[in-house]
Formats: C-alpha cells, structure tokens, sequence
C-alpha cells in the first residue's frame, strides 16, 4: 500500500512491533542527522551533506523524515511532487543524484498534518523498507528535531550506521545536543561526529566575520564528550539563498565557504563510519 486508503495520507495501522529490526536490502549504511532543537538548520545540512557524499561518487539516498516541518520538497524543488508506487513499492523521486523520499510527499498543501502514533510509525515503516532504495552506499534521514518517538522507532525498525548532530553555537543549543548525543548513546547508535552550523557570519560585502552566536561551543562541547568534531559551517546568505531557490549550494558553488565546510564534514562523517566498519 503506498497512497491508497481513507485517511488523508493514505497511512494504515501500524505493523507489529514485534518484526523487529531490519536491515534494508541494499542500504549499506544508514545515516541519522539529528540536532537537539530546530531552527538549527539541519535540514539544510542533511540535504547537503547528502549531495557532497554523492558527489564523491557514492549511491545516496535521503529520507525526509521530519514530521514537523519536511523540508526536502523545497530544497530539491520538488513540492507537489507525490508519491509514486510501483509492485507495492514506494518509488523515490531523483533529484541531484540522490533517491529522495519525503514526508512531505504525502501532504495534500501546507496543512499541518498532526501524526499520530501508529500512523507514524506505519510511514515511517514504508519509507525504510517499503521502498525501491536499490543499492545504496549511504540512507541519509533527516530526523525531525529532538528526542521523540520517530527517533526511537527508527533505531528499532533498522540498524542505524551512525549519526550526526547539527547545532549552533549557543549555550541553549548545545544542552540540548547533549541530550541528543545521550539518546542515541542509550540506543547504541554511535555519534560520527557533530557539526557547528552558523559558527559565524561572512559578510557578502566586506567578506568581514562576526560571531553572531558565540563562537566555537560546539568543538568544546566534542571535546568535553569525547565526540568528533566535524567542522562549523559559516552562516552565509548564499547558503540561504541557494535553499529557497531549491538549488544545493555543494553543487551549484562548491567553493563557497559554507559549502566546503560541508563537503569536508561529509568526508570526515564517512571516514569516521569507514572506521568503524573497519573496526568491526
Ligand atoms: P532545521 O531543519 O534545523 O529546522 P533549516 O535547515 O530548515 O533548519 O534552516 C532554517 C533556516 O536557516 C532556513 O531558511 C535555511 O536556509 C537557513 N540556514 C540554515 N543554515 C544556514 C547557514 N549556514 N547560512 C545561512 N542560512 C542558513
């Protein structure tokens, strides 16, 4: 069942619970970005992490799966575009070279939709291994903000290769990456590392640097919890404005700072799983 049934997305009853943990077919490694609060821009950072890492050569997928405020349709200039089925399957659409499922795609207009437990987890579900992924290197999913029930439903429906945490620099953001990295320390989901988004601010102008946030919490916070520090990515209007437009700033300016700083956090992120896959 992909888009059929009486409730407005299409979404049945839950499935047991008790079929446990999956792998999915021809997922390789399973890819969390979570932040602790949002605003953060971890949407931005999911959406162009995930294009740096096909940009290496690798098969990428992304899942939107941010029940909250999708993003993924407008980033990748999708919006309207609905789900498609094929044999009972969820086809993704394609777009910069990436297999892309959002939860938006199940959303008749900017209604919010309020999801309920088991129809969540039934989306959540479908999207994970009711899906044409194919073989892929890496499943990017972009998880909604904080610690609640689709993060917890993920780790339990699938084997999650690792996470990454974006925040800001601020006091507030960081307790509540703490809280976070916590969660998925509890469910044995290892942190590849944390990302510091709008570390500071590059003037389009004068190319001068402010520090709007504060500067340099996130490396502390890493250093303090023994995590990865993945690098702080410049609050930079390009960025912005690339988003809007549906373009992803690693593709259509590569060289710009804020694009650098996340192709560079991709290449760390998957260094970092690379070793521990080596490790066992
Ligand atoms: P979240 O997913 O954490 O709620 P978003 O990714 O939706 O946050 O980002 C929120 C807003 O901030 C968006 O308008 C996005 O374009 C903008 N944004 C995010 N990161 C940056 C950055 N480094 N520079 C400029 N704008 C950014």
């Amino acid at each position: 069942m992909v888009s059929s049934g009486n409730n407005s997305c299409g979404i049945g009853p839950a499935k047991n619970p008790a079929e446990g943990k999956r792998p999915i077919p021809g997922v390789r490694n399973v890819v969390a970005v979570a932040s602790g609060k949002g605003g953060v821009g971890k949407s931005t950072i999911s959406a162009n992490l995930a294009v740096a890492l096909a940009r290496t050569g690798a098969r990428v997928g992304l899942l939107d799966a941010d029940i909250y405020g999708p993003s993924v349709p407008t980033l990748f200039h999708l919006k309207g575009h609905r789900l498609a089925g094929e044999e009972d399957k969820i086809v993704p659409a394609e777009a910069n070279g990436l297999k892309i499922v959002s939860i938006g795609f199940l959303l008749e207009d900017d209604t919010p939709v309020i999801w309920r437990g088991p129809m969540l987890m039934k989306a959540l579900e479908q999207f994970l291994h009711g899906t044409k992924w194919g073989e892929l290197d890496y499943l990017v999913i972009d998880l909604p903000p904080g610690t609640g029930d689709v993060q917890i439903s993920l780790v339990q429906m699938t084997p999650v290769a690792g996470a990454v945490v974006i925040t800001t620099p601020q006091d507030l953001a960081l307790i509540d990456v703490k809280k976070a990295v916590r969660m998925f320390e509890k469910v044995g989901v290892p942190i590849l590392g944390v990302v510091e988004n709008m570390s500071y601010f590059l003037c389009p102008h004068c190319a001068g640097r402010s520090e709007i946030f504060g500067h340099g919490g996130a490396r502390k916070a890493c250093a303090e919890m023994g995590l990865r520090f993945l690098g702080e990515v410049p609050l930079e209007m390009a960025l912005r404005e690339a988003s809007d437009a549906g373009a992803l700033l690693v593709s259509t300016a590569p060289d710009a700072p804020a694009a650098q700083a996340i192709a560079k956090a991709a290449a760390d992120a998957a260094a970092a799983l690379a070793l521990l896959d080596s490790l066992g």
